[in-house]
Formats: C-alpha cells, structure tokens, sequence
C-alpha cells in the first residue's frame, strides 16, 4: 500500500511544490502549497471509486488487490507515510541538484517502504480488562485486524505482557470505559467538552493506538521477533513556574543534584532550609566497565587496520556501551525522582551543563573517549529526570554553574579544589568535604539566592570543575 502510494505521489511531484490559493476570514487570498491532509484527499479521490466518482485514473484495487475491506485507518497511514517518504526524498534532491556537482555526493534515493505499522482503534482488540481471568492459560492474545492472504480479518496472536505494562493496560481500559461512560452522558444531557471528561482522570494512564514493530532476531521463526510499542497518554496539571513557587514559600521543599563523572549523582533534600537527607550514586564502577569496553574497541580497530567510511564498526560492543550507559541514565533518574518524591520537593535543581571541555590532563584515545561519554551521560540523566519528575508534577530548573564547587557553602570564602577533595581556605574555618557535596549545597544557595560570588581580584581565577 505504501509502495503503492509512494509511486503515486513520485509521479505526481508537481502536486507537492503546486501553490494554492486560500481565502482568509479577512476575505484577502494567501497563497500555499498543499497540506499533508489535502495530499491525502487529492491521493484517494484519484485512487479510490466512489459512486460518484466511479473510474479513478489509478484505482487502487487493480494494482493492490489486498486493499478490499482494508481498514480505512490503515490505508490513511499508509497514505500518510508514503507522503512523508516522497516529501524529504523529493527535498533532499532538489538540495542535492542545487550543490555544486563536485560536492554533491550520492544522489538521494526514494527507497523502499519499511515502516512499522500502527493500527488503530478499530483494528485491535486489547487483552486489556480481561487479561486477569486469562493468567492462568499460557499465553496472553491481542486479536490484530490482518490481511490473511486472502481476506482481511481479525488474528488472535500470542503475546508475553510484562507484569507492569499488564496493570497499566488493565488501568487504561477501566479509563476509556470511563470516559465513554462520560461522553455518552454529556451527549445526552449538558453539552462537555473533551477536555471535562478527561478531568477527573488526571494521573491515569491511557493507552493510544499501538505500532507493531518487525525486528531482526535469530532465535525467532522467519528470524524477526515482533514488538508491540504502546504509547501511553497522561494528564497532568501543570504546576505553577518554579519562581512563582518559590516566592510564595521561600523555605518549600527542594531536591538539589550535582552531576557528576566519578560520582553520578550527589543529592540532597532541604526542607525548611535545612538539609535533611542526601544520597549518592557511585558510577565508577560504570566508568571502569565502558572503559574496558572502549579498549576492547579500539585494540580491534587498530588490529583491523583501516576503518570503512560509513560503516559502523563493532556493532556489538557500541551496543553494549549503549545499553549500559541508557541504563545507567535511567536508573539513576528514577532514584533522584523517587528521593524527590520521598521529601515532598516540587522542585529539583540541576546546575546548568556547559559544553563538553576534554581534560587537560594526558589521557589515552579510550580514556577520553570514555570521558565523553561519562560527561555526555549528564545530559541524558538530566532529560530523563526532567520527564520522569514532569509526571509527578515535579519540576526541573537550572542554575549557572560558576564557582558552585569552589566557594565553602558555610562561610563563603573562596577554596581550594584537589580531585574530589574541597577544602575552605578560612584560616578561622577549617572545613574539608566532598567537592561535589559542596556543589550540591551551593546548588541551594543559588536556588534561594543567597549565593555570594567571590569579588573581583578576590582569588586566582576559578578552577575548572
Ligand atoms: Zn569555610
């Protein structure tokens, strides 16, 4: 269907660039090209016969016989990728025709359709609210509207449910059913919008239409093992802007982290300006595992001698580095949100993240390699948590990162930093902690803005942290 489309479009460019005239409220006429939805009627009023319309110029039925009794909602995704597809190939060309001809490179290809398919609401039955009775057979079904060969009709097909993605699908069903309850009721009473019938359901999980994914995997029949990706929607209130909450209760509880490459994670909990709990998340045992793994890469690279351009090289082992450090990103998010949870902050604060700086001191190809990494691995903590506190209506700010792991968070005289190592140059003060504790308290600091930075010509210039 896509491929049917795809040649559709590919011979009908000039519908894609075609300006239109539309007429605005002020009654003046603007001019532009198509949208994907007028694509999509102008694809089927050429390929589709209608009673009024009986002789199309490209029915689809005669080249794609399959497309009797396929459900409308599939051939409008089918239509939808095949526009997206012929889109970017069509603009990349036009690009690649207007570079000089020595920099041109490869000329883009249309390529084939390999899309996964999402099917819609009326194409699946969810195991949903009946999967507790069916725990005791081996396997769970979900029926998938399919074309057999010969007709298109409903498939029970084997899936292995974890035990979570079970209860939030078994959530999700008890909502809409809830919502439809909802919907009926206000049709036949006082008018509600949808947004109403949603409203009591804030913080419960829905699930939307899902995708089924083809992966390869040898140790499956025909080599492809398939996955079911099930989006799921979530209403929250949006909380009031950090600021705001801020002034109205100066001493609220917060979370404050300092991220770190040694230390993943450094937090601490205020409540009523006091710090009340910290924790920590070790990751050197993550940096010595990426880097075993980088050497392994790079003694293969250099025993392999030259490179391919454009190839990528150790599949397995970036994989496995990949894993890993996604892993370790998310785990390390969801500790900081539940010990955000756990002391009741709404906020977390994070300093912000500067550009990647590689060290000064020497270092072998896979050291700094994996310093990289470990530093890159920052931003992903961050994002991770931005989305997962998001959800429990937590919010994430950032705060300028300067000098917050070189001043001494009690008397505010500038220090000294030696690895991990912070110590306060007071001579009336002595004072030596974990640097990165100390970033983590100067975090509050700046968070309530209390945070004295050093005078000009106080000290020597700041250490990089
Ligand atoms: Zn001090």
């Amino acid at each position: 269907m896509i491929a049917f489309y795809m040649d559709f479009f590919a011979t009908h460019l000039n519908v894609l660039d075609e300006p239109v005239q539309v007429p605005k409220k002020d009654g003046s006429i603007k001019e532009r090209t198509r949208t994907n939805q007028e694509l999509l009627t102008f694809a089927e009023f050429h390929t589709l016969a209608t009673k009024a319309h009986p002789n199309p110029g490209w029915p689809l039925g005669e080249h794609v016989p399959a497309a009797e009794g396929m459900p409308t909602e599939l051939r409008r995704a089918a239509i939808n990728q095949a526009i997206g597809k012929v889109r970017s190939w069509w603009s990349r060309l036009k690009t690649w025709e207007k570079t000089a001809p020595d920099q041109r490179g490869r000329e883009p290809r249309l390529g084939e359709p390999n899309e996964p398919v999402t099917f819609y609401a009326g194409m699946v039955g969810h195991p949903a609210y009946d999967l507790n009775p069916q725990k005791k057979k081996r396997h769970t079904f979900i029926s998938l509207k399919l074309h057999t060969g010969l007709k298109w009709e409903k498939v029970p097909l084997p899936v292995v449910v974890h035990a979570q993605a079970e209860s939030l699908l078994a959530g999700s069903a008890l909502e809409k059913e809830r919502i439809d309850r909802e919907r009926k009721r206000s049709k036949t009473g006082q008018a509600g919008s949808g947004r109403e019938e949603r409203g009591s359901g804030v913080g419960t999980w829905v699930a939307k239409s899902l995708t089924v994914y083809g992966k390869r995997d040898k140790r499956y029949p025909g080599g492809v093992r398939y996955e079911i990706h099930i989006p799921m929607e979530k209403w929250v209130n949006a909380p009031p802007k950090a600021e705001k909450q801020r002034q109205a209760n100066p001493q609220m509880p917060v979370v404050t982290v300092d991220l770190g490459v040694g230390r993943l994670a450094v937090m601490g909990a205020f409540v009523e300006g006091r710090l009340t709990a910290t924790r920590f998340v070790d990751g050197r045992a993550l940096n010595h595992r990426r880097h075993r793994l980088l050497v392994a890469i790079y003694r293969k690279r250099a025993q392999s001698g030259r490179i391919q351009r454009g190839v990528q090289d150790n599949v397995a082992l970036w994989n496995k580095i990949r894993n890993l450090d996604e892993h370790a990103a998310k785990q390390t998010a969801v500790v900081i949100v539940r010990f955000a949870k756990e002391h009741g902050a709404k906020v977390i604060v994070f300093e912000y993240l500067r550009r990647y700086r590689p060290p000064k001191e020497k270092m072998s190809r896979s050291g700094r390699k994996n310093h990289k990494r470990a530093y890159w691995l920052r931003g992903q903590i961050m994002e991770w948590v931005r989305d997962l506190a998001f959800r429990e209506g937590i919010l994430t700010v950032e705060r300028n990162p300067a000098y917050t792991s070189q001043v001494c968070p009690h008397c505010k005289v500038l220090g000294k930093r030696q690895g991990s190592r912070f110590t306060c140059k007071n001579p009336n003060h002595r004072y030596s902690a974990d640097a990165d504790f100390v970033g983590m308290m100067n975090l509050y600091r700046k968070w309530t803005k209390t945070f004295v930075y050093p005078q000009r010509g106080d000290e020597s210039k700041p250490e990089v942290a």
